[in-house]
């Protein structure tokens, strides 16, 4: 996967959250201040203008690139931990010109760290992590099966879906929405929403 790889998933995860936009919206409504929506296609329609200006020339400089415009252009809490997740992606990739599928799984799962040492959320807790954790295991599991690239992002979107819809029973314990307590059950947290759309747009890049 090179530059040219990577900067088609940011097109897809801005077209997706374009479309999808008013969707995060309503599922942050109910458990948050209905924003979710409007921040991240803020956030990715800025990343784009930036990928435009500077044409960064590494997957890991235009991950990098992502992360920091996320950081300035999107408010609350998930702006600072996606931009935190795209950046230490790229930090992961270092200069290479391309990166293979375990190096793709090596760099999603120090975007988990990242989110996880930010937000200090475990799974369960009702945030992007339900989504994004268990995404990053099945792609672990397909890379080390051997599976080709196509199949294993097929099982992280599909894993990362999952664990989006499971958060609906969950009562959050992390973000606004644990302000709720128990009346946050009964929703899919947003962020969570929006992760599963980024793994399904990463498996429509490679599908391109
Ligand atoms: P805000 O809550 O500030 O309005 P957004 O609406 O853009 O920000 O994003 C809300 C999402 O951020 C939540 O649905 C949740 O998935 C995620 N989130 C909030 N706090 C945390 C945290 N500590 N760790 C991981 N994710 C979090
Ligand atoms: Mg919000």
């Amino acid at each position: 996967m090179n530059t040219q790889f990577f900067a088609a998933w940011i097109e897809e995860i801005a077209a997706a959250v374009r479309a999808q936009r008013d969707h995060l919206t309503q599922l942050d409504a109910a458990i948050g201040d209905a924003d979710h929506g409007a921040n991240l296609d803020r956030g990715f329609a800025a990343a784009q203008e930036a990928l435009a200006g500077a044409s960064p020339q590494t997957p890991g400089a235009l991950l990098v690139l992502v992360g920091t415009t996320l950081i300035r252009k999107v408010g609350g809490a998930s702006g600072p931990l996606y931009g935190t997740a795209f950046r230490e992606m790229g930090k992961a990739f270092g200069d290479a010109a391309e990166v293979s599928p375990a190096e793709l799984s090596a760099g999603l799962n120090a975007a988990l760290s990242g989110v996880q040492r930010l937000g200090a959320a475990a799974e369960g807790d009702k945030t992007m992590v339900d989504a994004l954790a268990p995404a990053v295991k099945a792609l672990d599991q397909a890379v080390r099966d051997g599976r080709k690239p196509e199949e294993a992002l097929e099982a992280a979107a599909a894993a990362a879906e999952e664990g989006a819809k499971a958060t609906v029973p969950l009562q959050a314990r992390k973000g606004r929405a644990s302000y709720l307590g128990p009346r946050s059950v009964g929703h899919e947290d947003p962020g969570a929403a929006s992760t599963a759309l980024l793994f399904r747009a990463l498996k429509a890049a490679a599908a391109r």
